[in-house]
């Protein structure tokens, strides 16, 4: 099938990339220049495990290109994905200003095609495909939803740092349709994927993802409470949650404490939801006090470590800025507040990741960031590990040896005890 992406970052190529690799023909669209750029030039735009070699892969094999001329994208395809971004304003609602726009240009766009469906691959609340993408499309077409073109939600659930493989296996495939040619149309294209494919209404779709996003930030959350409360007994709560896990009815996966959640999407997603619940005069007491969990949850390490020292002049080292493992992406990490109550008490930072330094540099321009764990920790007075990197699985008591201080303290559980002594965790 002919595909084209409306908005390539971490969605978008992804999803461009593995839906290529399966063999359609995919145009992305951005806005931004050096994005489309950088397609061209097989090099992707953040770091993703299987991104490079397939971006190359798929390019080469000129399966995808990238363009800033949405008619030529739309007109040499069937079916496109919107996946451009839906932040939160500063109350926490959603922004649908992005959605908005690219529902304007891809409307004008359609005018000149015959049939077409368009897929709303973003997070949006219910009722935001209806009321802000439909309207939009036929305006600026001219022509009607239903007969000229077709119209699906088609939430994501790849998680960063698995993107790739996460979306060519799926656990299951959401398709809110507007009417079953639409449907039908979406469906095809993902013939061959192995998992089940779940038609809905558009809105039973979008509220599908939040009920999701706000599920997967309540295990997290409520792994953190108790691990709070196990750091306070003199319990790990990583074995606590071992025994919990393994009840069927609850599953092993988010039941990781530590310094809370982070990332693109469980923040905005919980608060773009609170925020609709209040204007419907709900109370989501539950997603509420997981955000509160979470919000305080980071600051757990730095209360720890207050325990230990007074940090004004102190030298910490800090290993992982990225908000998890495999990714670069540092959007709402849990290290942006910590290094950031790190500066605030006086003590001097220095900071080694293996991907996210260079986006991390233009929020903290101040801090000193190494080339590797090593040169972090040399003279240190304590050190927080506050990412799950492999790399840093495999440190020893030699890298440690190093320290000023020995005050080790893990914010995600990620030491091996049998190379190094002597650490401990935020929740364990
Ligand atoms: P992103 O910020 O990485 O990328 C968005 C891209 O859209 C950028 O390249 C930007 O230049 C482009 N863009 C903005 N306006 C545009 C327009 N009018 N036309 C064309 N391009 C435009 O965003 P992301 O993380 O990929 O998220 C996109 C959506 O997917 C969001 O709604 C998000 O909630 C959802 N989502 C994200 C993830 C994730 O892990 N990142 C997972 C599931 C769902």
């Amino acid at each position: 099938m002919k595909i084209s992406i409306i908005g390539t970052g971490y969605v978008g190529l992804s999803t461009g990339v593995g839906l290529a690799k399966r063999g359609n023909r995919v145009i992305c669209f951005d806005i931004a220049r050096d994005v489309v750029e950088k397609i061209n030039r097989k090099e992707p735009i953040f770091y993703e495990p299987l991104i490079s070699e397939m971006l190359t892969d798929v390019v080469s094999k000129g399966l995808l290109k990238a363009t800033m001329d949405l008619d030529f994208a739309v007109i040499n395809s069937d079916v496109s994905f919107l996946s451009v971004p839906t932040p939160s304003k500063i109350d926490g609602s959603i922004d649908t200003s992005y959605i908005r726009g690219a529902s304007v240009s891809l409307g004008k766009a359609l005018k000149k095609k015959g049939y077409h469906v368009v897929v709303v691959k973003s997070t949006v609340l219910p009722e935001t495909t209806e009321n802000i993408v439909l309207p939009a499309l036929e305006k600026f077409s001219g022509k009607k939803c239903g007969k000229d073109f077709g119209l699906c939600v088609n939430p994501e659930f790849l998680r960063e740092g698995s993107a790739l493989s996460d979306f060519l296996k799926p656990d299951r495939i959401i398709i809110g349709e507007f009417d079953k040619k639409s449907g039908d149309v979406l469906e095809s294209l993902y013939k061959g994927f192995n998992c089940p494919i779940i038609r809905t209404s558009i809105k039973t779709a979008e509220m599908i993802k939040y009920a999701s996003n706000a599920f997967l930030a309540t295990k997290i959350s409520f792994s953190n409470e108790m691990g709070n409360l196990c750091k306070r007994m003199g319990i790990d709560a990583y074995e606590v949650m071992r025994g919990v896990g393994l009840d069927k009815r609850i599953s092993p996966h988010f039941l990781n404490a530590g310094i809370g959640f982070g990332g693109s999407c469980f923040p905005k997603d919980l608060n773009a939801i609170i925020s609709k619940a209040r204007n419907l005069g709900e109370t989501p007491i539950i997603i509420e006090s997981v955000m509160k969990t979470n919000y305080n949850q980071p600051l757990r390490i730095i209360e720890l470590l207050k325990s230990k020292m007074d940090l004004k002049g102190k030298k910490i080292s800090v290993l992982g800025l990225a908000f998890k493992a495999d990714t670069d992406d540092i959007r709402e990490a849990p290290s942006i507040k910590i290094i950031g109550k790190l500066i605030e008490e006086g003590a001097i930072v220095s900071a080694y990741d293996p991907k996210a330094i260079k986006r991390f540099r233009e929020k903290y321009p101040q801090i000193n960031y190494t080339k590797n764990p090593r040169e972090c920790l040399k003279d240190s007075d304590a050190c927080l590990i506050l990412t799950d990197w492999e790399e840093f699985k495999n440190l020893n008591e030699r890298d440690f040896n190093t320290m000023r201080n020995r005050i080790i303290i893990e914010g995600r559980k990620v030491l091996n005890p049998k190379n190094v002594s002597k650490f401990e965790g935020v929740c364990w």
